[in-house]
């Protein structure tokens, strides 16, 4: 079993690549982007709760988002590996991962963090708003977002530089060769 961490900025291209990377490996996909996104939709008591923050561009508490991924774990105990997308974003939330791993007997194998300028990432977003719609890819909120990146959600980088579990890929360039950068470090 192998679980990874994809981590990035909004916009470092984490959906991009998770869905190429489940196909090869058969990852279960754990975003928690999506799952927040899945709630508010179907308006559900999570989903009122975390709707006006997320709207806002700021992060979810860790206590709701910790509370949330941990259900999503137990509902897949036989996944072959997990891939988290857009978690953890906060040191509690990368302590939280590790202490719910360990308690499987596993752990997070690999972190690859995707690194891209922080003015690709606004040009990035900007296309992406035309195509998509996202509420939260308006610029005030984008602003908000990739604040919310540079001050905390960054300091997860020398948590796991510390245990030597981070590798860095470079993100900018054919999705392809970003691709195959990642599989490198998966292989090796
Ligand atoms: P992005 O495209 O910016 O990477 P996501 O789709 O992963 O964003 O998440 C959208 C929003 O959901 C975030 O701006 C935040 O409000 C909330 N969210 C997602 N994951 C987390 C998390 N791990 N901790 C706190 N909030 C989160």
């Amino acid at each position: 079993m192998i679980n990874l961490v994809l981590f990035g900025p909004p916009g470092a291209g984490k959906g991009t690549q998770s869905e190429k990377l489940i196909k090869k490996y058969g990852f279960v996909h754990i975003s928690t982007g999506d799952l927040f996104r899945w709630h508010t939709k179907n308006d559900t008591a999570l989903g009122k709760r975390v709707k006006e923050i997320m709207n806002s561009g700021a992060l979810v508490p860790d206590e709701i988002t910790i509370a949330m991924l941990k259900e999503e774990l137990d509902k897949n105990p036989q996944a072959k590996g997990f891939l988290f997308d857009g978690f953890p974003r906060t040191v509690p939330q990368a302590e939280a991962l590790d202490k719910f791993m360990k308690d499987n007997g596993s752990a997070i194998h690999f972190v690859v963090a995707l690194d891209v300028t922080e003015e690709e990432l606004r040009v990035r977003i900007a296309k992406r708003k035309q195509t998509e719609n996202r509420a939260d890819d308006e610029e005030e909120k984008l602003n908000k977002r990739v604040n919310e990146y540079f001050t905390k959600t960054i300091h997860v980088l020398p948590y796991y530089e510390k245990q030597k579990r981070l590798n860095t890929v470079h993100g900018i360039g054919e999705i392809e060769e970003i691709f195959g950068n990642i599989c490198k470090v998966i292989d090796k």
